[in-house]
């Protein structure tokens, strides 16, 4: 499954498939290539296969199967949840509440109800990457009709209390969306009374192929459909259904999961005492198990990335999306970090297949080519001086 002389350390931006999934799309493709909606037997052991898929994700977000909807990813989830729950207000003045450090799920989709004549706000996060509660409360309006604040944020892995948020949101006649793409597996959650109305998950952060999600969509709540067609997922979302990809999903959500808390601690702890000049961004926030994203002094995030890419080692220099460009990264910048000590942070994120073996081996590489990088640095050499 995981090539030996690769070591992968990017787990955030998307994650090796495991052994259940690939048995359930290959199961699924032999078993239940019929279409779920044909009425004949082929097309219900089709059926069977999706509402196992279904029932396992159910299970898996504390929730009751109708309140899934498989989806083509993260992102289509979180636009269904956002674009749809706002089109469902029948309100003229209305305003969305949301956070400047959103994954473009969410961003992108907001940037589109502003062209629709939506009013939105970004709330900007404190410097450890988090939502001040209070301030949430604060800019909750009489003309609000959704929240949406990400569970843990992808690049920092910083998390928000989204039950106290959501109770906020509820309090004030608010529907409240989450981002939960990379809190699901790696958080504890239920969102069986955790007042979160809609929740978006992606298989591919699951260790399940990419091109597949769902929404939870609380009992009840109103959403406008995106995709219009068919009357597949209670007309909620148009389109013969992948049973491939939500059995994969299904399966992958049945897994035991590690606690990645220690090696994660190993590794930035060691990074941190043994290379002078480094910082961990959001490190004073709660953040997820498996999350490290460090700012190097005098080097760029990019140099490090590639320095270690030759050594064997994959990680990031941050959001997989905006890697290639050389913006720095929004949500660093919204933290308040400066450009520079933006685009010198690199993110290590763990899962499966990591080990005690790989972090060491990476420490000793990231000292290696950090020191060498520097060494190369005129700035840095004059500024440590
Ligand atoms: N939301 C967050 C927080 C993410 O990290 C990602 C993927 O990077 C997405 C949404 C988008 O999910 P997908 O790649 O399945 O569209």
């Amino acid at each position: 499954m995981f090539s030996a002389t690769r070591l992968y350390f990017d787990h955030n931006a998307t994650t090796p498939i495991a052994p259940v999934a690939r048995e359930a799309v290959l199961g699924s493709m032999d078993e239940a290539w019929a279409n779920p909606s044909s009425l004949h037997q082929d097309g219900q052991r089709a059926r069977q296969c999706f509402e196992q898929a279904r029932a396992r994700v159910a299970a898996f977000l504390g929730c009751t199967p109708k309140e899934i909807v498989f989806t083509g990813g993260g992102t289509e989830a979180a636009n269904l949840a956002v674009l749809g729950a706002v089109r469902a207000s029948a309100r003229q003045d209305r305003h969305v509440l949301t956070t400047a450090i959103e994954h473009p799920a969410v961003l992108e989709a907001c940037a589109q109800l502003e062209r629709e004549g939506v009013a939105v706000t970004y709330l900007q996060p404190t410097r450890q990457g988090v939502i001040d509660p209070e301030q949430f409360r604060r800019h909750l309006k009489k003309t609000t009709v959704l929240a949406s604040v990400m569970h843990a944020n992808n690049e920092t892995g910083a998390v928000h209390g989204i039950a106290a948020l959501a109770a906020m949101a509820r309090e004030a006649g608010v529907l409240f969306h989450s981002d939960g793409v990379q809190a699901a597996g790696k958080l504890r959650l239920s969102l069986a009374g955790a007042g979160v109305d809609f929740y978006s998950i992606s298989a591919h952060k699951l260790n399940a192929p990419k091109g597949c999600g769902a929404l939870y969509i609380r009992s009840g709540a109103a959403l406008t459909p995106m995709i219009h067609g068919g009357r597949q997922e209670r007309g909620r979302r148009a389109g013969t259904e992948s049973v491939t990809l939500a059995a994969a999903l299904g399966a992958a959500v049945t897994m035991e999961r590690a606690d990645w808390t220690p090696l994660r601690d190993r590794l930035e702890q060691g990074l941190v005492s043994r290379i002078p000049g480094v910082r961990v961004n959001a490190g004073q926030a709660a953040r997820l198990p498996n999350t490290s994203n460090l700012a190097f002094d005098g080097i760029t995030a990019e140099s490090l990335v590639i320095a270690l890419d030759l050594r064997g080692f994959a990680v990031s220099t941050g959001a997989a999306c905006s890697s290639g460009s050389v913006e720095p990264s929004h949500v660093l910048l919204a933290m308040g970090l400066t450009p520079e000590q933006a685009r010198s942070s690199v993110r290590f994120s763990l899962g499966l297949g990591n080990t005690v073996e790989q972090v060491d081996l990476l420490l000793e590489a990231a000292v290696e080519a950090v020191a060498r990088l520097r060494r190369l640095s005129p700035a840095y050499s004059e500024a440590a001086r």
